[in-house]
């Protein structure tokens, strides 16, 4: 597949696949060990049937991917989404097996989902579904055998909801999942370390690369956990956030858009629609309009063969997992449009949830100090690994991020000797 021209309606697990092979190529590996790279471990459908508030039953489909277990137990969130499936789900746990490698924590990869739009589910039926599709998953998953985590469309109460579930049939285990409410053992700093991690990275980034962040505007897609702690965070860096997008639509703004009036509406309505004072633009307009800084912090795919020409940002910030096909990844890279790829931008996410963990296994609580400066310490340093092999080797940072985690992952595989 190496070498092979990528085409645009890949589905997720063969585009995440075609980058894999592009690293494995460069990293020599052979074609046993691409085998043994390339395909999930383990993967589990389960039913989830609930009884819904109005007294009747309803079957979703809820899926557990291990991708990959030689480094460490496996890890990656849980998705709650209509256009959740196998597939998706299969992908998002091989970028956690790279994702974990390159940052150097001690896990494989895994990813989970129900299919289902949490949206049209009350509080109560989240909940009975959370728990029935934990009981369907418990026998695969354990604090050192495989731990969740919240992802799109799931937060901190699902993962109370999950541990609950989990701790009914096992016994208190709150290293079952992480991202959990401060209050049942949760870590300071996990909501903001996707958003947070962005900001380190792209600092160390613009420090190494003498980019002048100091009034670059940035366009995010998706106002969710990721996508709003990196408003929240980025004008640290100087940076002016002048539009943000929802699945309503898009806001913009060229002066700038005022993000805790913006998080107040938030909080009140749910959507970002209705906000006064901006411009309201299409989500398909919202991608193309003037900015230095893209962040996609929503779905996969949205950068693709289509629209990649139109972009105006030089640089590209993955906050989302996936948001790039391989097609408009080259089209990006023809245009000199500097990339930052997802295992290496949003990777803060998972960092805080293995400090969590390990504050969990220690009984121990971290200041949320200690958590932001280790935090920074990992993915600065991942970000300078990445930015020092894409220099010497003539490669971007995607191929130079994927490169780290096979790399690292492969050589587990032949220290443990299983083969
Ligand atoms: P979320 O459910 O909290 O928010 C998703 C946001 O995207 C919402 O604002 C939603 O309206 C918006 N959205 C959905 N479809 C859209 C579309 N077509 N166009 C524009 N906006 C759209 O999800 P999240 O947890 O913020 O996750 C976002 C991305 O970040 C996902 O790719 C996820 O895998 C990734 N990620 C999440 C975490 C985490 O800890 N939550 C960690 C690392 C990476």
């Amino acid at each position: 597949m190496a070498g092979t021209i990528p085409r645009d309606d890949m589905t997720s697990f063969e585009a995440v696949t075609w980058f894999f092979d592009q690293a494995a190529e460069r990293v020599r590996c052979d074609d046993e060990m691409r085998e043994l790279l390339r395909r999930p471990w383990r993967e589990l459908t389960v039913a989830v049937p609930i009884r819904l508030d109005n007294g009747k039953l309803k079957m979703f489909t809820g899926y557990r991917v291990q991708h990959n277990g030689a480094r460490g137990p496996y890890k990656g969130g849980i998705r709650y989404h209509p256009r959740t499936g196998l597939d998706e789900v299969r992908a998002l746990a091989s970028l956690m097996t790279w994702k974990n490698a390159l940052a150097g924590i001690p896990y494989g990869g895994a990813k989970g989902g129900v299919t289902c739009d949490p949206g049209e589910l009350s509080t109560t039926e989240l909940n009975r579904l959370t728990r029935r599709f934990t009981q369907n998953i418990a026998h695969i998953i354990g604090e050192n055998r495989d731990i969740p985590a919240p992802d799109m469309g799931t937060n901190a109460q699902t993962m109370a909801w999950m541990m609950d579930a989990y701790g009914q049939m096992f016994g208190h285990t709150p290293a079952i999942v992480t991202g959990k409410p401060v209050e049942l053992g949760g870590s300071y700093g996990r909501d903001a370390g996707p958003g947070r991690g962005l900001v380190y990275c792209l600092e160390e980034w613009a420090r190494l690369t003498d980019y002048s962040l100091q009034g670059s505007r940035v366009l995010i897609q998706g106002f969710g956990q990721v996508g709003s702690w990196v408003a929240r965070l980025i004008g640290s860096l100087g940076c002016t956030v002048v539009g943000v997008s929802d699945i309503s639509g898009g806001l913009f703004n060229p002066r700038g858009l005022d993000i805790p009036k913006l998080m107040e509406h938030v909080g009140q309505s749910g959507t970002i629609a209705g906000f006064q004072g901006v411009e309201e633009v299409s989500g398909e307009e919202f991608l193309q309009l003037p900015c230095d800084i893209l962040v996609p912090a929503a779905i996969e795919g949205v950068i693709h063969s289509r629209n990649a020409d139109k972009i105006q940002a030089s640089v590209v910030v993955e906050a989302a997992n996936h948001p790039t096909t391989p097609v408009g990844d080259i089209i990006l890279r023809d245009r000199g449009i500097a990339l930052m790829p997802d295992i290496l931008v949003n990777a803060g996410g998972v960092v805080v949830s293995y400090f969590e963990w390990a504050q969990n296994i220690q009984q121990f609580r971290w200041e949320e100090e200690r958590v932001n400066k280790e935090l920074e310490k990992i993915v600065k340093g991942a970000t300078r690994e990445v930015i020092k092999l894409s220099d010497r080797e003539g490669i971007s940072l995607r191929e130079a991020a994927f490169y780290i985690g096979v790399e690292r992952v492969s050589r587990a595989i032949e220290l443990r000797g299983f083969v």
